[in-house]
């Protein structure tokens, strides 16, 4: 049991170049687990080489939620900043169910409206679902990247009845995200917690019971222009530590719980 990051992207080549560095630390931070999410069949099956490479990483698989509609955002003309291998959705989609025994979440999956223009929200929604959809026959978590679209996110997973899902760097207001928890959904909140006020409120607010630990590595570190990695998540268990007035022990021992309820097994 210890630490665990249920966001990582070690598999993105800044990483991927001090791959045993990054793991070394992560050791030393008293990490035990680290969730490499997969944003298309390219990524995925990276992430699955890594796994398979390290007994510390386990694998997601997914498709971003950008990615999910990246062909027919092209041929609209769109630019996409991070744009990289565009697969159609129905092949990529098939890549997840072709591998679904050999991971231990799908994701990140979800819906953006902020980089995909409105003409495909519909088209991405429904990929959404597809992806949803498959977790739940396979009794899988969910793991959730949702922007400019949460309150939609949350009611497909109600309408579909998706409850083992995690928000990942949920971002909008601390209210709804208090909502979601409601549901039984979890939150996993980002090492840059300290300095970004809405997830340290979060991390205050939030029932203790949703809350999990995560870095997004290689973004959102907790030092500026700082590549981040998954030995971070130390960071934000001390902050939680300070915000819920409890030793680090006890944070540690309710995070492995909620992990445990989440991902069936434990950190
Ligand atoms: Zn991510």
């Amino acid at each position: 049991m210890g630490l665990f990051d249920v966001h990582a992207h070690l598999t993105d080549a800044r990483l991927a170049a001090q791959e045993a560095d990054v793991l070394a630390r992560a050791e030393a931070a008293g990490v035990t687990t680290i969730i490499s999410n997969g944003l298309n069949p390219t990524d995925n099956a990276a992430v699955a080489a890594l796994a398979s490479r390290s007994s510390l990483v386990k694998p997601a698989f997914g498709l971003y939620p950008v990615d999910a509609v990246l062909p027919e955002m092209l041929a609209m003309g769109e630019d996409y900043a991070y744009n990289r291998n565009p697969c159609p959705a129905d092949e990529a989609i098939t890549w997840v169910r072709d591998h679904i025994d050999e991971c231990v979440a799908v994701g990140e999956i979800g819906l953006d409206r902020y980089w995909v223009p409105e003409p495909l929200w519909e088209l991405q929604e429904q990929r959404f679902r597809e992806l949803v959809q498959l977790a739940m026959d396979a009794d899988k978590p969910i793991i959730i990247h949702t922007r400019k679209a949460e309150r939609r996110a949350l009611e497909v997973l109600i309408e579909m009845g998706a409850t083992r899902v995690n928000w990942h760097c949920y971002s909008s207001k601390v209210k709804f995200g208090r909502t979601i928890a409601e549901h039984g959904h979890y939150l996993s909140i980002p090492a840059n917690a300290r300095k970004a006020q809405n997830f340290s409120k979060l991390l205050a607010t939030l029932p203790r019971e949703q809350v999990l630990l995560e870095t997004d590595c290689p973004y959102l570190g907790p030092v500026r222009d700082e590549l981040n990695e998954p030995a971070n998540v130390a960071v934000t268990a001390a902050l939680a530590s300070e915000l819920w007035d409890v030793p680090i022990d006890a944070v540690q021992t309710q995070l492995e719980a909620n992990f445990e309820a989440l991902f069936g097994f434990a950190p």
